[in-house]
């Protein structure tokens, strides 16, 4: 384990020459989920946590972000995030983050705060609920997909979530929503936290950032809808937990398709601290503070965990 703390801190010294890593999760499931391949589960996120802690320097996101600015960063820094607001964030990724002493950020939508729902997630609900050997959405323009087995379940997810993803903002949560409720999954749902939750974090230490407040892709909505979406997140969350709200992470947050430069400037103007998207890499003292990239390992073993750390930072993605 010593020898990826070196690795780590030859790669990224600190001082002017930081490269700041910012590791980006979602959930953290109570046990594997086939159609949630991507999530790791406690176990998992268990080990990933203690390699974290025990190999990098990991610091509150807004600490780090200013650290980085004015070249005091210690070696191998590290900050940890997630997005959405989750309710296994606080229920089970909490308590393994206190465990290992590491702090993280939590970038919350705040709509769905309480009893509400993703869009994925009310597609991943239907699939898992839906009792049919297949499935015909040409009326959503979404395609005939075959749910036989596990393997079909999983392929219809990955086949119908990029394309729902970029429907225009209102229509993709009608659409999930109608699937959902044509395959039998209520409205409600206890998936998300709830204001309960976020005072746990921030009782553990943890930060929140906002994430707008319904999830829209802010590449594909008019500036005045975009500056309405992130203000009233914000505010929401500030309202709720009593603090000021200085952090932004981008819905989906891909440079290439997600957001742009007005998107930027609109949360660099409207006082942002510091804001991350979703493109992998690394942060150096140069790096746009309001752009700035996360990346996580998708291995689920920890010496291959390890090792794709190693080779983001040596720019070897
Ligand atoms: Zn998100």
């Amino acid at each position: 384990m010593a020898l990826w703390k070196t690795a780590y801190r030859m790669l990224a010294p600190g001082g002017r020459r930081s490269k700041l890593l910012i590791f980006i999760f979602h959930q953290v499931l109570a046990e594997p989920d086939p159609l949630r391949p991507y999530e790791p589960d406690a176990e998992q996120f268990d080990w990933m946590v203690q390699h974290i802690a025990r190999n990098f320097s990991v610091l509150p996101l807004a600490e780090a972000a200013a650290r980085l600015a004015d070249g005091s960063l210690p070696p191998a820094a590290a900050c940890i995030t997630f997005d959405d607001g989750y309710r296994n964030n606080a229920e089970l990724a909490l308590p393994i983050l206190l465990r290992h002493g590491a702090v993280a950020t939590f970038f919350v939508a705040s709509s769905f705060l309480g009893q509400g729902r993703m869009w994925n997630d009310d597609l991943i609900e239907a699939v898992r609920q839906l009792g049919s050997t297949e499935v015909d959405w040409h009326a959503y323009g979404l395609g005939a997909h075959r749910l036989a087995t596990p393997a079909d379940r999983l392929q219809c997810l990955e086949t119908v979530l990029p394309r729902l993803k970029y429907f225009p903002h209102g229509e993709r949560a009608r659409v999930a929503r109608a699937i959902a409720r044509a395959a039998g999954v209520a409205d409600e749902s206890r998936m998300m936290m709830e204001a309960d939750h976020l005072a746990r974090l921030i009782a553990g230490g943890m930060e929140i950032g906002a994430h707008t407040c319904s999830h829209p892709i802010l590449s594909q909505i008019g500036r005045e809808e975009a500056r309405d979406e992130i203000v009233r997140g914000r505010s929401e969350l500030e309202r709720m937990t009593g603090r000021p709200v200085r952090l932004f992470a981008y819905p989906n947050g891909d440079t290439r398709r997600d957001l742009g430069q007005r998107d930027v400037d609109l949360v660099r103007d409207l006082g942002f601290a510091c804001a991350v998207i979703t493109d992998p890499g690394f942060a150096v003292a140069a790096t746009n503070p309001h752009m700035l990239p996360r990346f996580t390992p998708w291995d689920r073993t920890p010496g291959r965990f390890a090792m794709r750390c190693a080779m983001i930072l040596a720019g070897r993605l």
